[in-house]
Parts: structure tokens; sequence; C-alpha cells
């Protein structure tokens, strides 16, 4: 009989339980351990669609739950000229509509805002933000802690964390236990050459204890939870490897277009854009081995062992294991869209690929000869993220005589966008005289029986990074083995004679090019 528990689902299949279901945890129990140490945030670039759209909200929902340190101010800095209460008011508008709920809390909140303008090659300019963030923290007592966040275009990060470094803004006060760290956006240069010589002139002024690369993919609550679903489970690990496993395929589709960030889109494509950082992040979380310990460190090593184990790309036969593409127009939720090329900002013969399938290999002993198929591209049907195991077939069908052709082989699937689940396909017997075999799904709904806040990737980052917890971030060694990875791809691709005849088109609101599930064949 089943238990109170578990229900029916409407597909027909059996819904996973937590059981016992999970108490529900307070809004600060779920922000995990709050960052103690005051401090100042100082976001260079603050003008920018990344502060109004992802910064600030994340910091205001970190104040709504009590997951601020006490006190911690938030100092805008860009070219525009602008004082603070424009800046707060430019904020307020962004951010708070009629409907918004605690619009009391944002009046308080709104006063740990300031602004100052910079001029990013005068060092000058550079002595005056230090001089006022003396008085800031002598004002608010940050005893000193400061964050310098770079929401800046990337051609801007090495010569502002040096003018930070030169204005003394890197140095921490050993003495006070007071801290200077920076947070560096991606992309992390666009080879492994530039990667390397952002990475040294970042070097010059601040140690890597005290950088912290992004990818919000890696603090998205369901990304993290693949570690759990792997690691604190004794059942799945036995069958995680070459024996059991067919093939890994990797999404990250979606129906967006390059929207208003052409200028950045035409020097990246889709392989810089999602496939250097998010993509291969999340082929190291489904690959990597267990760490001895979850912490920053040990998690870090295993992840870079994974990229170390990379298959090099084999540029002579680079289109049997990589389809590129590009969108047409097309209709995307009943809305007509226009072609890549015929978008603001977009050469009218552009060459960038918006669309990516590439087969991958991971040389080691669990993985040897189980193809990864990374996807990623805009304009999609849909928008997916979500890593998909699909196991090997039964060794021997003893129903083949009954019943007939092939029995389907099991498919894990790990659930980061829509839904947040993981859903496990086997098979049963269909109910009835007859002897026939249904395929069945177990699902977890990650939310099941959670009723606590769940941190936004942005949240979790700026948690961290007060915290100084570098395990979501990325390594130098991690970024430079993945352009080490990527460079020859790219420019074997950009350079190639063939390069026009390897861009597939596909039509907006498709699957991609249809050619790409050629791709799939082992
Ligand atoms: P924006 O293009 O909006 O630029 C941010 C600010 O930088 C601008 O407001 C402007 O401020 C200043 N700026 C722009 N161009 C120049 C220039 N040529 N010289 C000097 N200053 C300039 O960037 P976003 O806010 O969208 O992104 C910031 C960083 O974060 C980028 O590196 C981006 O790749 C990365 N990123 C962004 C995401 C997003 O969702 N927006 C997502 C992931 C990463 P002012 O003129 O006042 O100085």
């Amino acid at each position: 009989m089943a238990s109170e528990n578990t229900k029916q689902s409407e597909s027909g299949g059996a819904k996973i339980t937590v059981d016992p279901p999970d108490p529900p945890l307070s809004a600060q129990e779920c922000i995990s351990e709050q960052p103690e140490d005051p401090c100042a945030i100082v976001i260079m670039g603050a003008t920018g669609d990344l502060t109004a759209r992802k910064l600030i909200p994340a910091l205001f929902n970190l104040y709504r739950n009590g997951g601020l340190p006490d006190p911690c101010m938030v100092v805008g800095c860009g070219r525009t000229k602008m004082s603070t209460e424009d800046f707060r008011d430019r904020m307020t508008k962004a951010i708070i509509t009629e409907d918004s709920p605690d619009h009391s809390k944002w009046q308080v909140f709104v006063t740990s805002l300031h602004y100052r303008p910079i001029v990013y090659d005068d060092l000058n300019s550079f002595d005056q933000l230090a001089a006022s963030l003396r008085n800031l923290d002598q004002k608010h007592r940050t005893r000193g802690n400061k964050i310098f966040y770079l929401a800046l275009p990337p051609s801007l990060y090495k010569p502002v964390a040096q003018m930070l470094g030169k204005a003394g803004l890197s140095n921490e006060r050993q003495h006070e236990n007071g801290w200077s760290r920076l947070v560096v956006e991606k992309p992390f240069g666009r080879d492994l050459e530039s990667a390397i010589d952002l990475d040294r002139g970042i070097h010059q002024y601040f140690t890597e204890h005290q950088i912290f690369r992004i990818d919000h993919y890696l603090a998205k609550e369901t990304v993290q939870n693949v570690l759990m679903f792997r690691f604190a489970n004794a059942i799945f690990e036995p069958v995680w490897n070459r024996r059991y496993i067919d093939h890994i395929s990797i999404t990250a589709t979606e129906t967006l277009g390059v929207e208003h960030r052409a200028g950045y889109y035409e020097q990246a494509g889709v392989l810089r854009d999602m496939f250097q950082n998010h993509m291969m992040q999340l082929l190291a979380l489904t690959a990597m081995e267990p760490p001895s310990r979850f912490e920053a460190d040990y998690v870090r090593d295993e992840r870079i062992k994974v990229f170390r184990a990379l298959r090099p790309f084999p540029i002579d036969s680079v289109r049997e294991y990589l389809l590129l593409g590009q969108y047409e127009k097309g209709t995307i939720n009943g809305e007509k869209v226009p072609a890549y090329r015929q978008e603001p900002g977009v050469n009218s013969d552009s060459l960038t690929p918006t669309f990516a399938r590439m087969k991958i290999f991971v040389d080691n002993w669990r993985w040897q000869g189980v193809p990864f198929f990374l996807t990623s591209g805009k304009r999609l049907a849909q928008k997916i993220t979500e890593i998909a195991i699909q196991f090997k077939e039964v060794p021997h069908s003893m129903f083949r005589r009954i019943l007939g052709g092939d029995i389907t082989a099991n498919r894990l699937i790990m659930g980061i966008y829509p839904e947040e689940k993981i859903t496990l396909t086997f098979q049963t017997k269909h109910p009835g005289a007859r002897v026939c075999l249904r395929s069945v799904t177990m699902d977890f709904n990650y939310h099941q029986n959670s009723q606590g806040p769940v941190l936004d990737a942005y949240e979790k980052v700026l948690l961290d990074c007060m915290l100084g917890d570098q395990m979501l971030f990325w390594r130098q060694d991690g970024v430079e083995l993945c352009w080490s990875f990527l460079t020859p791809i790219l420019s074997e691709c950009e350079t190639c004679g063939y390069r026009a005849d390897m861009l597939q088109m596909y039509e907006s609101g498709s699957w991609g090019p249809q050619a790409a599930e050629a791709l799939n064949v082992h």
C-alpha cells in the first residue's frame, strides 16, 4: 500500500516524498551563516544593467531576510555624474513597484546606498575613493572590510583592479582582520592568452584568496544539489560510471535572443558566452570524483581534475564533434522575432554562432568512452537547463521473446530550469493480465516539503563573498585549463576556410539545427 505521503502523479508515475517531511526552516536558517564582518560593497559600473537587475535586488533580499552583516554599506561608482540621492532614486525606480512587498524595509535599506563618480584612468580619482571609504569606515564602522565588484565591461577589469591596487585599496589590514576582496564577472578573458594576461594584471595587487571569479550557475540551488545528490546517497555513485552510463547530455537553452548585448555577443558567440564557463562547470559537477572534504579547495581540486582530463578536441575532424548554428527569424511564444543578423548592433553577414552542440570525452578511468553532449543556444523553443544521465540498456532482455523490441533504458534527469526536480525513468509491468511494460517516472520536486526562502544565485554569490568562501567561484587554474581546451576550437572555427559552411541556420522557436541530432551518434 502506498504510504500516506506517496501520491500517484498525474502522468501515472510515483512521486518521491521527503520522509519524514522537513520541518519548515525560518528565513534566517535558510540564509545559512550570516556574515559577521561588517563591510562596504563597492560596485564599479553601478549605473549598468547588472547592478539594477541583479546586484541591488540580491542585496535587498538578503537584507529583508536578515542575511547581511550590520553594517553593510553599498557604494556605487561610475563615470556618470550623479549624487547619492539620484542613485537612490534610480535604484528605487528600477526595483520597487507599487506591488513590491516590504516598502518600509526598502526605505531603510536604501539609506545604505551611496554613490561616487569615478574616472577609471585617473589615479587621483581612486585616491579620493579611498579617502571616502575611510570616512565611511569611520562613520559606520565597517572595520576596513571592502568588496570591489567589477560590474564593468571586461576591457576595464585589469586597469580598474590595478588602479584599486595603486590607491592602496587591495591592502588587507592583517592585524585588525580587515580584508579586501575583488569580484570579477565573466568573461575571464577571450582566449588562453588574454585570460593569463588578465590574471597577471589582477595578481599584481590582489592575491588569489582575495579574488572571487563568479559563475552564477554554480550558485544556483539545484546546481549545488548535484553534489548533494551524488555524494550524500550511497546508491547512485556505484552506477555513476562507464559501466552503467551510456551518455550524458547537459543542456542550457534559452528563448531570448541577443537582446541589447550585441556589442558583447558579436565578439563572444555561444562558445565563449556559455561553454567556457557555465557548461564546463555543469560538466565538472557531473563528472568529478568525491572530494574528501566539503571545503572550498577540496571541491575545486576535484572540479579541476575533470578539466585536466578533457580529451583534446580533434581539430582535424571538428565537424564530427561540434555543430554551430545561428538563429533565423521565427516565432517564440506566439510573437514574431527577427533573425540574429537583423538584431540591432549585429553585422548583417555575421558568422557568430548562437547555438552549439559539442561532443566531448573525459579521459579517465570512470568516464572512458562515455560521450558528454553539451548543448546551448538562443531563441530556441524553450528555456531549459538540465543534466540528463542516460543509462545503458539491460545487458540481456529475458522479456524479448514475449514483448519483442528493446526495453527503454533508465534515464535520470536533474532539472535546473524551469522545473527544479530530479526525475528517474524506469520500467514496470503494466497493470493487467497481459505481460507488458511501461515507462514510469519517479519525480522529486526540489521545493517539496520546504517552505523557506530560496537563495537566488546572486544572493548566494554575494553572501559567500562576504563570508570569504570561494567554493563556488572559479580558481585561475580551472579558467586556464578550460581556455586551453577551448582556444584551439575557437581559433579553428574562427579562421578556417569553411567557417560560413559550418554555421547551420535554424528557425527561432525550433530546437536548433536539424543536423544537431546527428552529433548524438556514438
Ligand atoms: P553595462 O554594459 O550595463 O555596463 C556597466 C557600466 O559600465 C555602465 O553603466 C557604464 O557606467 C560603464 N561603462 C560601459 N561602457 C564603458 C566604457 N566603454 N568605458 C568605461 N565605462 C563603461 O554592463 P552590465 O551591467 O550588463 O554588466 C557588467 C559586467 O557583468 C560585464 O562584464 C558583463 O559581461 C557581466 N555580466 C553581466 C550580466 C547581466 O545580466 N547584465 C550577466 C553576467 C555577466 P558609467 O558610464 O556610468 O561609467
